[in-house]
């Protein structure tokens, strides 16, 4: 298997009632620290509502991380409950089992307090349940390959076509697992530094930069074809940023 299926949603909690379900969503927001607070007066609630979501969505997602499709493990620190609406920015939906699934720790970590929605200047009164309301593949409105999918090295790549996977991999920064999958391409001693410059690559914005690191790594590409062909499409991949980034410019200046 490659890829997880869409959850079941969690529609009935049984460790905590209706009733202390309202106390802890009504308390959670007008503070979104009642996630983990220690000293909050209705913290046992919180650990029963935290523990059967995570439990329930960790086996529906058939262990895997919602975005990123890796395998996770049953242990805490593997994986996190995931705030698809994230639980600074939208505190009234962090108690909402409709809003959250678990995620690893890496894709929870890069996707932050970044915007997820498509109506950015409409605040949701009530939580957008339409696959279409998000910008990124929802774990439980949209199917994970219908959206991204493994190529045949391990890469996380779009499904063609698919906007939604395009911006899942970049606000989850799946370059990162990308580029390890690509440095397998280089010899053993050189998939570190190979790994490293990869990832320079793609954060500088001076061409001179760009063009050094590309160079080096051309060197350690050196010997292996496959290596080589990485930093071929490395190059092509970087000057295709480059140009969107100066149509961007062009068009902020002259909007
Ligand atoms: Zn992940």
């Amino acid at each position: 298997m490659t890829f997880r299926d869409k959850a079941a949603r969690l529609l009935q909690l049984t460790e905590i009632n209706e009733a202390e379900h309202g106390t802890i969503k009504s308390d959670g927001a007008l503070n979104h620290h009642l996630w983990s607070d220690g000293e909050y007066l209705h913290r046992d609630l919180v650990n029963r509502f935290r523990a059967e979501v995570k439990d329930h969505y960790f086996w529906h997602q058939g262990s895997r991380c919602c975005y990123c499709s890796m395998e996770l493990q049953y242990h805490g620190r593997v994986f996190d409950a995931e705030h698809i609406l994230d639980k600074y920015g939208f505190p009234e939906f962090m108690f909402f089992p409709d809003n959250i699934a678990v995620a690893c720790v890496i894709c929870n970590t890069h996707k932050s307090t970044k915007s997820v929605l498509t109506g950015n200047d409409v605040r949701p009164v009530t939580i957008p349940t339409q696959s279409e309301d998000y910008k990124i593949l929802h774990p439980h409105f949209d199917e994970w390959n219908h959206h991204l999918r493994f190529d045949d090295i391990g890469r996380i790549l779009p499904v063609e076509g698919s906007a939604k996977g395009t911006e899942t991999i970049s606000i989850c920064a799946m370059d990162g697992i990308n580029f390890l999958r690509l440095a397998q391409k280089f010899s053993p001693g050189s998939r570190k530094d190979a790994y490293e410059l990869m990832c320079k690559v793609v954060g500088y914005r001076s061409p001179r930069k760009i063009e050094y690191a590309l160079t080096l790594m051309q060197e350690l590409a050196e010997q292996s074809p496959d290596a080589i062909a990485v930093v071929e499409t490395l190059r092509e991949k970087v000057t295709q940023m480059q140009a969107q980034r100066a149509a961007e410019a062009a068009a902020a200046i002259a909007g």
